[in-house]
């Protein structure tokens, strides 16, 4: 349909864009900030928010690594669970500062995928931090896997965080489109791009002060 040509083309120029900065940015912000390290010596308040600007600049350039070399893509057989497990350990301290707990479901005897394991990490980072910031609250995340007879394995995060209203739906994704005060609107685009570059498909369901459901389906290796 036009909306998803429409769509895919959005994401591959944002995509080339993207490989551009993150390459760019991440050598000079690390001289900078080992300098700025060594004026906080003197410490003035001036280098403590310079200091958390350039991390604030480091998060966003991190949110794009998983696109940040859109040629230069390994695909290996990989365990999803395995992966899951290792970014929900990651993802730990934030879960509990916001009182939020990781329930996980997963069917026996999942089936391997072929993918590039970090970018796929980096769609779980992606995706359960939203899932985590949606809860001020606190409450439950629950991640379920299982596979589809069609030859796919679903990795489906349900949230109960704030939902996201049905009008603004349709916006979600686009570079830069953010509800949150100091949100990049990055993470989402890049998802649907390292997905997308792995032949998946991920929907997202909300209803606005329900929560949220997300669905990530990869298709499973071949044998
Ligand atoms: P950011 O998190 O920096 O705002 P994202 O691309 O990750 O950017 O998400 C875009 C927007 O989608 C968020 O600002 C938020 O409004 C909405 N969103 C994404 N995931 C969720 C979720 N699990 N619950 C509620 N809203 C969400
Ligand atoms: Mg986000």
């Amino acid at each position: 349909t036009d909306e998803m040509i429409r769509r895919s083309d959005k994401l591959s120029i944002a995509g080339e864009l993207a490989a551009g900065v993150a390459h760019e940015i991440r050598n000079p912000l690390t001289a900078l900030r080992g300098f700025m390290q060594l004026l906080q010596a003197k410490k003035t308040d001036y280098v403590d928010i310079m200091l958390m600007e350039i991390d604030r600049i480091n998060y966003i350039v991190n949110e794009f690594i998983g696109m940040a070399k859109p040629q230069a893509l390994h695909f290996v057989r990989s365990d999803l669970r395995t992966l899951l497990d290792g970014v929900i350990v990651f993802m730990y301290p934030q879960a509990i500062l916001f009182n939020v707990e990781i329930k996980l479901i997963v069917q026996s005897h999942l089936p391997q995928i072929e993918c590039e394991p970090n970018q796929i990490k980096q769609v779980y980072i992606n995706v359960l931090k939203n899932a985590i910031e949606a809860m001020q609250g606190g409450g439950t995340i629950e991640i379920t896997m299982y596979t589809k007879p069609e030859g796919s394995v679903v990795t489906r995060i349900v949230d109960q965080g704030v939902g996201i209203p049905q009008d603004r739906m349709e916006k979600i994704g686009e570079p830069f489109f953010s509800l949150k005060e100091s949100g990049t609107g990055l993470g989402l685009m890049v998802c649907h791009r390292i997905i997308e570059a792995h032949d998946g498909k991920l929907t997202i369901h909300s209803v606005v002060n329900e929560g949220t459901t997300l669905e990530i389906e990869l298709p499973t290796a071949l044998r």
